[in-house]
């Protein structure tokens, strides 16, 4: 029926003819290579999202109930999501990396109505969500064993997707918040879909393509872009639960699309057998979520022949701007993230909210059907987030040139993005700032070869206290994911400050530049 928007519907609508044909190949993990037909995907989604349907979820409130999942990346993962989208509820994807005092808050924040978790965190996981209210608890390891796939297996395999209309919650993501409270990024059924189908055609996705998916599934980019890419267009997917350079060049040949944030692509070019031999079925390398730098376009566009399509997106808005893929839409530029995508809205402005003209630096600002409808339960958060007109403030700080052509220069938020993920100080610093014999910190991100930044914390001791830096990141290693851990973390008599007491934190970066040799 027309009136049906649920994104499961439609991705299951592109399923090709033969739903005997492999869906989804893994390249790793126990029992590689698996291979799903896309009728597995059809009566796995089916089962689940029966078992899901039969706990009979309370309402409560004026969203769907949550399901709030952290397992590491495997197939049944994937086919958990379409099952939450299929049954109508929302899917709340949370970051492996995340530990005890983070979960905490998303599942207190979110008052999911099933947890679904590794079984190794069980114990712990199951407390905090009890805390929290949540009556269901479910494992799901990456080997398909737990409690989700032994109960889904009584279920039957036929389930009508629930009727949603586009304006429906969906999916829930987390970003960091600048304060250090995360934000649940709200995103609909019509969200998603409409930039799925945007994104299908802009970047020519075909009959034949193959994609090498590699990213994990709890974050925008491996969760929507790329599996809603490959799905929509009936496409195959060569499964990777960890990226492993030698073994995605291995891979390469049997494959035409392939997406990475740019940390991957450095980690490409490492490999001395990556080359125009082990990329001639390729047809689209895409690149995103931090900046990718020249240097790396042009030694890939040198090494293989491919210019990589640079795109520009975030949690909130998925994705906004890409570099063209077809020649007659001009070429694609290194350092520029591209035009914004047909539908999507996009200007500058500067601080007093007024337009900036073309090439001036300013605050960017966007709308249009991918852009979210608010924070979880933060309205007034929402609506400082929003101009008067309508418009999202994503944070990002740009310029767009007379052809319209994107450039991000630098986050207003001061966000640190370390290997593709995001790292706000404010939140770290609170961490820093409650340890023994801390009076403060500042936290910066410095150039890094690998990583694109790498974290780096300054902390003054308190009077007569000689906090030891190893222990202080001991510490913060039981606190916060790795990837927020600071690298090198220096113990100093002071903060460098302006007039207004703020920490000048672009001093202490010009003082840190060097360390990581980037
Ligand atoms: P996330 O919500 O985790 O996807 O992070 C979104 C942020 O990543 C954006 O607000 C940008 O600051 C940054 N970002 C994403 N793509 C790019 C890109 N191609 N170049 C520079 N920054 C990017």
């Amino acid at each position: 029926m027309s009136d049906q928007q649920n994104l499961f519907a439609a991705l299951r609508a592109a399923f090709p003819a033969d739903l005997d044909a492999v869906a989804i190949e893994t390249a790793d993990g126990p029992g590689a290579p698996l291979r799903y037909t896309w009728r597995d995907l059809e009566r796995a989604t089916a089962m689940i999202a029966n078992l899901l349907v039969s706990l009979e979820l309370p309402a409560g409130g004026e969203h769907p109930p949550r399901i709030a999942v952290q397992t590491e990346k495997s197939v049944e993962a994937l086919l958990l999501y379409l099952a939450v989208l299929r049954a109508g509820y929302v899917y709340l994807p949370l970051n492996t990396a995340y530990q005890q005092g983070e979960i905490e808050y998303f599942l207190g924040n979110a008052e999911p109505s099933v947890v679904v978790c590794s079984g190794k965190n069980f114990g712990w996981v199951s407390k905090i969500a009890f805390q929290a209210g949540t009556k269901h608890v479910f494992t799901l390891n990456d080997d398909r064993t737990g409690s989700l796939l032994e109960r889904a297996a009584w279920q039957s395999d036929v389930h009508e997707p629930a009727r949603c209309a586009a304006g429906d919650l969906a999916a829930i993501l987390y970003t960091s918040g600048t304060t250090g409270r995360s934000k649940g990024a709200m995103l609909t059924h019509g969200n998603l879909l409409s930039n799925a189908l945007t994104l299908k055609d802009y970047w020519g996705w075909t009959e034949g393509d193959v994609l090498l998916h590699v990213l994990p599934i709890f974050h925008v980019h491996g969760l929507f872009v790329a599996s809603h890419g490959a799905l929509l267009n009936g496409s195959k997917m060569i499964w990777f639960a960890k990226f492993d350079p030698r073994a995605v060049v291995e891979r390469l040949p049997e494959a035409t699309v392939f997406m990475g944030v740019p940390t991957l692509y450095v980690r490409l070019l490492g490999e001395p057998g990556f080359g125009r031999e082990a990329c001639r079925s390729m047809r689209l390398f895409i690149a995103g979520s931090a900046p990718l730098l020249i240097d790396t376009f042009d030694e890939f566009r040198t090494r293989t022949g491919h210019t990589i399509l640079e795109r520009y997106g975030m949690s909130e808005t998925i994705m906004l701007t890409s570099n063209p893929y077809r020649a007659e839409d001009g070429e694609r530029r290194g350092g520029t993230v591209g035009r914004p995508l047909p539908g999507v809205g996009l200007r500058v402005s500067d601080d007093q909210g007024r337009p900036c003209p073309s090439g001036e630096i300013g605050g960017i600002e966007v709308r249009g059907p991918n852009v979210f409808i608010g924070y979880w339960r933060m309205p007034e958060k929402t609506r400082e987030e929003f101009t008067a007109d309508g418009w999202f403030k994503t944070g990002d700080v740009g310029k767009v040139d007379a052809d319209g052509v994107v450039t991000i220069v630098g986050r207003s938020k001061d966000l640190i993005i370390t290997g593709g993920y995001n790292v706000y100080p404010a939140e770290v610093e609170g961490y820093l700032n409650e340890m023994d014999g801390v009076a403060e910190s500042a936290v910066i991100g410095v150039p890094h070869p690998d990583f694109g930044e790498g974290v780096v914390a300054v902390v003054v001791p308190r009077a007569g206290a000689r906090p030891e830096p190893a222990a202080l990141v001991g510490a913060l290693k039981t606190k916060i994911a790795n990837f927020k851990v600071p690298k090198q973390l220096f113990v100093v008599d002071t903060l460098p400050r302006n007039a207004m007491g703020k920490v000048q934190k672009n001093l202490l970066r010009e003082q840190h530049k060097g360390l990581f040799g980037a």
